[in-house]
């Protein structure tokens, strides 16, 4: 027997209905937002992921799924969806003409992750990036976005939110900080490691040790420059104005490089342990990290299969038919109705005839509006036969008629 692959499942009704249910609500509100569709490759080339997540963090170092294929291509498959929005903006020559463009994207990503509880190695991510636009009106736009997706799923959450500042500003922050590591003793190996590569980084170490050596690091947001500054204020202006209620954690750092200015983060407490169910953020320099004219962006992505667990599914209604034959004789006008009926409405059946409990089981069982049986009796009169399994009400209608 074939098993699907360790971290890898399959997804199957009701658990199906409800992951088609979030990415139905997602695209329904990204569309009211003005983002367009984008889908883009599984499969990108390797160095893709190596210069956009940068080679130092977890996932291009540790985590990809990357193989030469039989062309001699470094390729794999994507980690996360961003960089492939970005190569394709780019590709598309978006960039030089300038203007602003707004996508979102849904879809598989896959991360070599040891198989830990909860951690799938093929899962799924919703997000959207917007390009060249400068004002933070864009990112509070975004997580007001997410505010009415979370409010529509039914779900809880509280919104973390920092800024990064912008090359004005974080280089001397950066510098700062630096200086303070070196005054500390006892940093883990991650952070020893991180001082040198990306400093940044070492503020959000899980470990508890570090945690208490870095309780008086300097802060991004003591150290802005009267841009960011204002531009976090304006943010937070939005967000009061429209009710959203956010913590300041000036310890929020993406986890990737390029991120500058707005950080933000939408975590959930309903799964045990907190855990974000959405980050993004601002990332002003990626697209000409990735060889583009310099254009503005900002984004967000979250973990789909983390929403399953917290969703509260609206209440099933019931729609649709189900049409069944009492009789032999009445199998192929039966046929005929389904297929007909199924140009405009949900129609359900069973090839062979049944008797009429059978058949009224089978159509409450499959949740459906209309139970429609036809045996001899409703063949020699030309009607259906017709129960209403809402209000239980039964009648016969012409054949023509229904
Ligand atoms: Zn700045
Ligand atoms: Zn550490």
């Amino acid at each position: 027997m074939i098993n699907a692959l360790r971290g890898m499942k399959d997804t199957i009704s009701p658990t199906s209905e409800i992951y088609a249910h979030i990415i139905e609500t997602c695209t329904k509100i990204a569309q009211n937002y003005g983002f367009s569709f984008i889908e883009t490759p599984i499969l990108e080339e390797t160095a893709l992921f190596k210069r956009s997540v940068g080679e130092s963090s977890d996932i291009v170092g540790k985590e990809m799924y990357q193989f030469i294929d039989k062309g001699e291509n470094d390729v794999c498959l994507r980690p996360e969806g961003t960089a492939g929005v970005v190569r394709a903006f780019i590709q598309q020559k978006f960039d030089k003409a300038g203007g602003v463009r707004r996508f979102f994207y849904h879809g598989p990503m896959f991360r070599y992750e040891r198989p830990q509880k909860g951690r799938l190695r093929q899962f799924h991510q919703f997000g959207a990036e917007t390009f060249g636009e400068g004002s933070v009106r864009e990112d509070a736009t975004i997580i007001l976005m997410l505010k009415a997706i979370f409010e529509s799923l039914g779900i809880g959450y509280t919104l973390e939110i920092n800024s990064l500042g912008c090359p004005a500003c974080m280089p001397l922050y950066k510098l700062k900080l630096v200086q303070f590591l070196e005054t500390l003793d006892g940093l883990c190996e991650d952070c020893q490691r991180r001082k040198l590569t990306n400093p940044i980084r070492v503020l959000d170490c899980k470990n508890e040790h570090c945690k208490i050596l870095l309780a008086d690091a300097p802060l991004i947001v003591e150290h802005l420059c009267s841009t960011c500054k204002e531009d976090f204020a304006t943010l937070r202006s939005i967000l009061d104005q429209f009710n959203v209620a956010y913590v300041v954690n000036p310890k929020l750092v993406r986890g990737l490089d390029y991120y500058s200015k707005t950080a933000f983060e939408f975590v959930s407490n309903e799964i045990g342990a907190q855990s974000a169910i959405a980050g993004g953020g601002r990332y002003d320099r990626l697209v000409e990290f990735l060889d583009g004219k310099p254009t503005f962006g900002v984004g967000f992505a979250m973990g789909i299969e983390r929403l399953m667990e917290l969703v509260k599914m609206p209440e099933v209604k019931r729609e649709g038919y189900y049409i069944g034959a009492l009789c032999e004789e009445a199998k192929s006008v039966v046929y005929n109705l389904v297929i007909q009926k199924r140009e405009t409405s949900k129609v359900l059946t069973q090839y062979e005839p049944k008797s009429l409990k059978s058949h009224l089981s089978n159509a409450d069982k499959n949740y459906v509006k209309f139970c429609v049986c036809i045996g001899e009796d409703e063949l020699s009169k030309g009607v259906v036969w017709v129960k209403d399994l809402e209000s239980k009400e039964e009648k016969m209608i012409k054949l023509e008629n229904f």
